[in-house]
């Protein structure tokens, strides 16, 4: 019988029939065939410790007997109240409110929100643009879409958007002689609209050090450090999208600890309840919530879902907090078998651009086809991977790594000879 089921990012006439699975552990997955997978990309990111977490699952199970769920508007609760206070000391200390919704679109759709309304609420109505960066992605939602770069995901829609600037993202990988000219240009950009438009933007986003669905394009933290600089000497709003580079992505807590930058507003989700339950975080400054505070009722911020702050989810979150702060390592030291591998990988001819931020590692495939999402390399990618026991799911020719923390070395090892023997394949 054929399924009513309508699947996301698929085009249901061609796509080959998703595979069922019937449970997770740790890395992998058992199919209902029998099968089992390693995770390599922790299921879209969001599974930083591994499948079916008991210490996470026990957080959900006792939370669920205690209060499963309540309205967030004139009533709180213990497991929210925790996790921001627990979330704020890994936090830059730039940003210490805590705004909850459902994930990574709703998290970038309310730090545009608070961004354009802190001016309005500062008297400056005439911040209505967004910088954002070629090759962005912030999510699918009208507001989230339209910050992010225009592609083949968003163009059917391009009428409803609104615009923003672009400007250049310095992707860079090892061994890369223009990295530094890539910086520059880009800063030159952005200093260039900001010059020619002075308190015209009331924001600047950027998914810093790594683009995730553009093709996990990585930037330098010395290119953050010049580019908030830069915000700053234009007294705009920094928004950090930290969708995917939150919770040790990029080998330390956060893109801001590790660039030691301090942006206004951060957005997080996918790690925040280890990939159990959907929730996001808008945090920002206490400026900015301060242009909120005020006996005028048009400077309320009127954005809320009827899940926002759900305590399953929290408890969740609180219970990945503890996971993660007891097993740093994990996130810490997993680039240095990347860099092994990555190190093994420049002499092979069948890729390019080999990269690694943390515990991402990513490269792009050489194929005589045009680059990019549409590559038909990534079918092939994915369907040798399956046989080998291997989750991947390459972004057009570009083929990434993004594990969760509790992968073993033999794993990682083995994950490594697989792609070696794919590339050797598809050569
Ligand atoms: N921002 C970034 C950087 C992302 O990678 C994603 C998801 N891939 C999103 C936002 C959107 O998150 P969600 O899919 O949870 O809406």
């Amino acid at each position: 019988m054929t399924s009513p089921v309508w699947h996301p990012f698929t085009q249901m006439k061609t796509a080959p029939e998703p595979l069922k699975v019937r449970s997770g552990k740790g890395l992998w997955l058992e199919l209902e065939d029998g099968r089992e997978v390693m995770d390599l990309i922790s299921s879209w990111w969001v599974n930083i410790h591994g499948h079916s977490h008991p210490d996470i699952a026990k957080a959900i199970y006792d939370q669920a007997q205690t209060l499963e769920h309540v309205i967030f508007a004139g009533f709180t609760h213990d497991p929210a109240e925790q996790l921001a206070r627990r979330l704020i000391p890994h936090l830059p200390d730039s940003v210490d409110k805590i705004f909850y919704s459902d994930n990574g679109s709703t998290a970038v759709e309310v730090a545009l929100k608070m961004a354009w309304q802190y001016w309005k609420n500062m008297g400056e109505d005439g911040r209505k643009g967004f910088i954002a960066f070629e090759g962005s992605y912030h999510g699918d939602t009208m507001g989230a879409m339209s910050a992010g770069s225009r592609s083949i995901f968003s163009e059917v829609f391009n009428e409803l958007m609104f615009d923003v600037q672009y400007v250049p993202y310095p992707a860079t990988f090892t061994g890369d002689e223009d990295v530094e000219q890539k910086e520059t240009e880009s800063l030159q950009a952005i200093s260039k609209l900001m010059h020619d438009n002075p308190a015209r933007y009331a924001g600047l986003i950027i998914e810093p050090l790594v683009q995730g669905s553009g093709g996990m394009r990585m930037c330098r933290p010395e290119f953050l450090q010049k580019l908030s600089k830069l915000v700053r000497e234009h007294q705009t709003l920094l928004i950090y999208d930290e969708v995917m580079t939150g919770f040790g992505r990029t080998g330390d807590w956060f893109a801001s600890n590790k660039s030691q930058t301090k942006p206004d507003l951060m957005c997080l989700s996918k790690g925040l309840t280890g990939g159990f339950l959907p929730l996001s975080v808008t945090a920002c400054s206490d400026e900015i919530y301060q242009s909120f505070y005020s006996d005028d009722p048009m400077k309320t911020l009127y954005h809320g879902h009827s899940y926002t702050a759900n305590p399953l989810g929290c408890a969740a979150a609180l219970a990945s907090l503890t996971l993660m702060e007891n097993n740093s390592g994990g996130f810490q030291e997993m680039y240095k078998q990347h860099e092994s591998f990555a190190c093994r990988l420049l002499s092979n001819p069948a890729v390019s651009r080999v990269r690694v931020c943390g515990t991402i590692m990513a490269m792009d495939i050489v194929t005589g086809d045009e680059e990019g999402y549409l590559n038909k390399v990534a079918g092939k990618v994915k369907e040798l991977a399956i046989k080998k026991q291997m989750l991947l799911r390459p972004l057009g020719n570009t083929l990434y790594l993004m594990p969760p923390y509790c992968i073993t070395g033999k794993e990682l090892h083995e994950a490594y000879t697989g792609i070696e023997e794919i590339l050797a394949e598809i050569a």
